[in-house]
């Protein structure tokens, strides 16, 4: 067995029945994919748009491509056709640019809610008190997507006291909105957090969808 399906085999096997890896294989050249994909897995998330599509193209119909990266609103009409999830909805207006454009393909795609609850300035995603507000004009609104859960990562810490508090704000605002605004919303249900030096914290705090790049692939060449 190679190293990859030898660390894929490593990690499924450590998650919780019900839980999915995304492996985000962002900077990893398709080889490396491909070595996964022989090994069983189907979902790959990456973070830039040229690069999910020209690796989409090389690569097996049947993968399943997450996008989780920051995404432009001039980027979304090449992606749409290739993904199956955008974790990485950070805005209204995203979510906008996102449902219209699947909704013209006649398509609908799964996407999460990005949330910003790490002590970080530079980090995307919507403040407890924006997504509060955002959440009840959602739906009914936008017919090209399916809200599928909320995606968050913790602050860049090795404080793991402060990196639980960060995921336990992220499964509590996930509670509070499919117990709110998504009630009627049979799909939404997942919690993405946690990725490589995090997910078993992650998943100690109710995660049920790890994305891991480097425990899988190794370091990514910049
Ligand atoms: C790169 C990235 C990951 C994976 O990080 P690793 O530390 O390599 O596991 C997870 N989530 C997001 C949003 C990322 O950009």
């Amino acid at each position: 067995m190679n190293d990859i399906a030898e660390n894929l085999n490593r990690i499924l096997s450590t998650l919780p029945e019900g839980v999915t890896l995304t492996a985000v294989s962002k900077f990893h050249p398709v080889e490396a994919l491909q070595q996964a994909y022989d090994a069983g897995q189907r979902i790959f998330g990456e973070s830039r748009a040229q690069e999910l599509v020209k690796k989409a193209t090389q690569l097996p119909a049947d993968i399943e491509w997450h996008f989780i990266g920051h995404l432009q609103t001039n980027k979304v009409r090449s992606i749409i056709p290739h993904v199956a999830m955008i974790q990485s909805i950070d805005s209204p207006r995203l979510l906008q640019a996102v449902s219209d454009e699947a909704a013209r393909i006649n398509r609908c795609v799964d996407v999460l809610l990005q949330l910003h609850v790490a002590k970080e300035e530079t980090k995307f995603g919507f403040t407890p008190d924006e997504i509060s507000d955002f959440a009840p004009q959602i739906a009914g609104n936008y017919p090209g997507v399916r809200v599928a859960g909320v995606m968050g990562m913790a602050s860049n810490t090795d404080d793991f006291d402060r990196v639980r508090d960060d995921f336990d704000a992220i499964r509590r605002i996930f509670h509070s909105l499919a117990n709110g605004a998504m009630k009627s919303n049979p799909a939404f249900r997942h919690i993405s957090m946690g990725m490589s030096h995090d997910y078993k914290i992650a998943l100690s705090c109710g995660s049920t969808m790890v994305r891991i790049g480097t425990d899988i692939f190794g370091e990514r060449e910049y």
